[in-house]
């Protein structure tokens, strides 16, 4: 496995695999990799010739206070699932290589970040929208793969492809959760035994929000209410946002006629996790 630190030589490498007209399959991540990413990586191996993934925390898309300084890191573990996998490079930048002394230049999709963790977290997608515009410059990829579990991010990032001429299809994959329903996230390493537990409220309140619609209640603030009192029962809970959003646009839907995306995102002590589950309301 070919493990690549420094932007002119992953060009380079991607360059070569152009010419050959080898195709490239593109996996992001921040590091910490769990079943969720290794998914999208087989989905990535699968597709294209050669497999690329990233690994790179990405200081532009935490906020101030965030845990960016905190987020888990385990380089060697993670190099050793991808190799185990079959990839065939990881990229691995350091800050400095990414954002060098001088930078300037950021990336801003209007209106889709307008809504859920955009409005929780200002800045949250500009730094997401930045970093994917440059690693997808560097990296060249025919295809990326992304999680739905951060399904408004998939939209915002989608958007931008569209609207900025890129050339990468993008390719969502259905969220893999613990045998439990818990969906796998790097933070969840942060929950302590009784946080672990209350997490889990977060998959009741998706299951009964599934259930109320599948019962006929079209009413947005009636499920919003019925969620609300399933995820106060944690004491370690705080709800940061219950949404029920239009699949395609992201904007808040007060009755339910279209596709939508339930979303929910908590504080579970001090961490904060968000799920989702996209809705088709029209089959
Ligand atoms: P991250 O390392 O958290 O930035 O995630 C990298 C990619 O993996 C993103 O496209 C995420 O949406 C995706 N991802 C994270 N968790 C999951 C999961 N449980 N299931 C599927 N994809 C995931």
């Amino acid at each position: 496995m070919n493990i690549i630190r420094d932007v002119q030589k992953m060009k380079e490498y991607s360059l070569e695999l152009r010419l050959r007209r080898e195709t490239i399959g593109f996996v992001p991540t921040m590091g910490y990799l769990h079943r969720g990413h290794l998914e999208l990586v087989k989905r990535a191996l699968a597709e294209n010739d050669v497999t690329v993934v990233s690994i790179f925390v990405n200081p532009t898309q935490f906020g101030p206070g965030e845990d960016f300084d905190t987020y888990p890191r385990d380089e060697a573990r993670d190099l050793q699932l991808l190799e185990e996998l079959g990839v065939d490079c990881v990229f691995v930048p350091s800050e400095h290589e990414i954002y060098p002394e001088g930078y300037s230049t950021y990336v801003h999709v209007e209106r889709l970040t307008d809504y859920l963790c955009g409005a929780k977290r200002p800045g949250h997608f500009r730094g997401v929208a930045t970093v994917v515009t440059k690693l997808f410059n560097i990296v060249s990829p025919e295809k990326a793969y992304f999680g739905q579990k951060d399904a408004q991010q998939f939209r915002v990032l989608r958007r931008m492809v569209l609207d900025l001429n890129m050339s990468v299809t993008m390719v969502e994959i259905p969220t893999v959760r613990e045998e439990d329903g818990l969906a796998m996230s790097s933070r969840n390493r942060y929950l302590s035994k009784s946080e672990r537990k209350e997490a889990l409220l977060i998959r009741e309140a998706l299951d009964r929000g599934l259930q109320m619609i599948k019962e006929g209640t079209y009413s947005v603030s009636e499920i919003r209410d019925e969620l609300g009192r399933i995820l106060r029962k944690g004491k370690h809970v705080f709800v940061d946002y219950i949404e029920i959003v239009d699949e395609k646009n992201l904007n808040p839907v007060e009755r339910l006629d279209n596709d939508v995306i339930l979303a929910i995102a908590v504080f579970v002590g001090k961490t904060r996790l968000i799920d989702n589950e996209v809705i088709r309301v029209r089959e």
